[in-house]
């Protein structure tokens, strides 16, 4: 068993260890293009698209709390193309998820068919059926955004591995707190941190942490190559983020099992998913392999027009896409398209007291 609250501790005084006397205990921002370099540059920060003090701070944080290398891009599109771009050649075929975030399909769909790298999809409750022989890659989201499906982690990893695959994890719903698929025996992590890592809706950032030096060799050189680096503000407010998340996930993680256990048994709930409800079709699972059941839950109200007047119609809920922030928030996935109940709200419950919060949802269910 892992040990997130050992963590958690450390994670907060990580800075400690090279602060000087007199230095500023909170991380400063270095917004630098150019730094002193005379002479021979080896060894030495040399342009601001290698290399960033605060970049590199959050680093630290984020492989403290991966147990791995972990390299920052300014998102979580920014980081899945790393991996993508990195390691995979003109002939590779790669297996994703159908019912996981939609724009990585797309990203496959419009630019890596183009390059002769061919793609299939499958659905994450079955994930494993078909085996994984002729992959080069497979990618897996669990439990998938939006309609919180899961797939067994390490029984894929093995499968995967054993037909020569590099299985790549996306843990965006959980972060390092809930789930941990580099120790289940998934290849490389990737992360949105815009979500709960950063928490408070006011930045894009993403990560990639593997134990393969190699595949940290190929992402970074990606970022240098391809310019796509964070900027020093960004990775500076998921810094300090990063310091609250422990607290903030487990506020969130409880309260989204109060509040499904009682959506459960409300008579405008149509359908529910929640992998922490013991009736979910994935609660075994969930049991299994995460370690909280995460703050996502997948409510079907009768019809659009009572998805968008619970999601309107609530004070503390904030109609936004996205997830992971302080706030509650909630939209109604088929709005984009996703392959879900016109009724279907996927609710992502922040950081509110949880009886004012459970309060203002039943009156705007009623
Ligand atoms: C949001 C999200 C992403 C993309 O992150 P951005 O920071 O918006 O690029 C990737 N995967 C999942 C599961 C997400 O929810």
């Amino acid at each position: 068993m892992t040990d997130n609250s050992a963590r958690a501790a450390h994670l907060i005084h990580l800075r400690r260890r090279k602060l000087a006397k007199g230095e500023p205990v909170p991380l400063p921002i270095t917004p630098a293009a150019m730094f002193n370099l005379p002479g021979d540059p080896a060894g030495f920060a040399q342009y601001g698209r290698f290399d960033n003090p605060t970049w590199e701070a959050v680093e630290e944080m984020l492989a403290h709390l991966e147990d791995a290398p972990a390299v920052a891009f300014p998102s979580g599109m920014a980081a899945i193309s790393a991996v993508f771009f990195s390691q995979l050649r003109s002939g590779d075929r790669v297996l994703l998820p159908s019912d996981g975030y939609y724009t990585t399909r797309v990203l496959a769909e419009r630019f890596l068919k183009p390059l002769g790298v061919s793609f299939d999809l499958r659905a994450t409750g079955t994930f494993l059926d078909g085996g994984f022989e002729g992959y080069r890659l497979v990618f897996l989201e669990t439990p998938a955004n939006p309609g919180l499906d899961l797939c067994d982690i390490a029984a894929v990893a093995a499968a995967a591995d054993a037909a020569g695959a590099t299985v790549v994890a996306d843990n965006t719903t959980m972060t390092p707190y809930g789930q941990r698929p580099l120790d289940l025996g998934a290849d490389i992590v990737v992360a949105a941190d815009t979500k709960a890592p950063n928490g408070h809706s006011d930045a894009l950032f993403g990560h990639v942490a593997s134990r393969d030096a190699t595949v940290i060799a190929g992402v970074k050189e990606w970022r240098k190559l391809s310019g796509a680096i964070p900027g020093p503000f960004e990775a500076w407010l998921v810094h300090r983020g990063l310091e609250t998340l422990e607290v903030r996930f487990d506020r969130m993680c409880s309260s989204a099992e109060t509040i499904a256990r009682r959506l459960k048994d409300h008579p405008k709930v149509k359908a529910l998913r929640f992998p922490g409800l013991e009736d979910d079709p994935s609660h075994n699972l969930a049991r299994a392999q995460m370690e909280r059941f995460g703050f996502l839950i997948g409510l079907t109200l009768e019809s659009e027009t009572a998805a968008e007047g619970f999601i309107d119609g609530c004070e503390l809920i904030q109609p936004a896409t996205s997830f992971g922030g302080v706030h509650t928030s909630a939209e109604r996935r088929a709005r984009w398209g996703d392959a879900v109940a016109p009724g279907f709200v996927r609710l992502s419950v922040g950081c509110e007291p949880i009886e004012e919060l459970w309060a203002t949802i039943e009156r705007a269910l009623g």
